[in-house]
């Protein structure tokens, strides 16, 4: 049996948990998303997925479903796939960017339980944040973002070796 005896954590499993337990407080049945700045090892913002503050949240208004068509490599081939995404909630990274000031972004790092969406990527880039570090993978825009942090000299690195806080994982609809 393995020692109950805390192993400290490495700064990398400490954000990430923190981020994953951030999530918990999307009212998404679809996704939770959890974002927070760190700069220098301080802990400056968190945020998470949801509609703007005092209007309907999805758990009172329900998604919000955009049916959009997407390539998707199926057997090795390109298909346009019909996806169903939320739309009612501002991404947990464009919320972290609204509660943060420029001067704290400034060469801070991002965790960020989900690779960042195309939208989410380009404003990152945009707001003085030097690095970003995710664990779950989102397939549909992971080439762009990685091709736009690489000019941008953003570092980019998903948390292989992880396993995110049992309390954290919500069963997503
Ligand atoms: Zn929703
Ligand atoms: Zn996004």
């Amino acid at each position: 049996m393995e020692s109950r005896q805390a192993i400290r954590k490495d700064w990398d499993t400490y954000f990430m948990d923190i981020a994953y337990m951030v999530s918990t407080r999307s009212l998404c049945s679809r996704r939770h998303v959890g974002a927070v700045l760190v700069q220098g090892k301080k802990l400056l913002g968190t945020a998470y997925n949801g509609a703007p503050m005092g209007v309907p949240d999805c758990s009172e208004a329900g998604c919000m479903i955009a049916e959009q068509f997407e390539v998707e490599i199926v057997d090795g081939q390109e298909m346009m796939v019909k996806k169903e995404r939320c739309i009612r909630t501002i991404h947990a990274e464009q919320n972290l960017l609204l509660f943060t000031d420029r001067a704290d972004r400034e060469g801070s790092s991002v965790y960020v339980t989900d690779q960042p969406c195309w939208t989410c990527a380009n404003m990152l880039a945009n707001s003085g944040v030097r690095e970003i570090v995710y664990h779950r993978a989102y397939r549909k825009d992971s080439d762009k973002v990685t091709r736009l942090m690489e000019q941008k000299g953003v570092v980019f690195r998903a948390l292989a070796a992880y396993d995110p806080p049992e309390q954290a994982i919500v069963a997503e609809g």
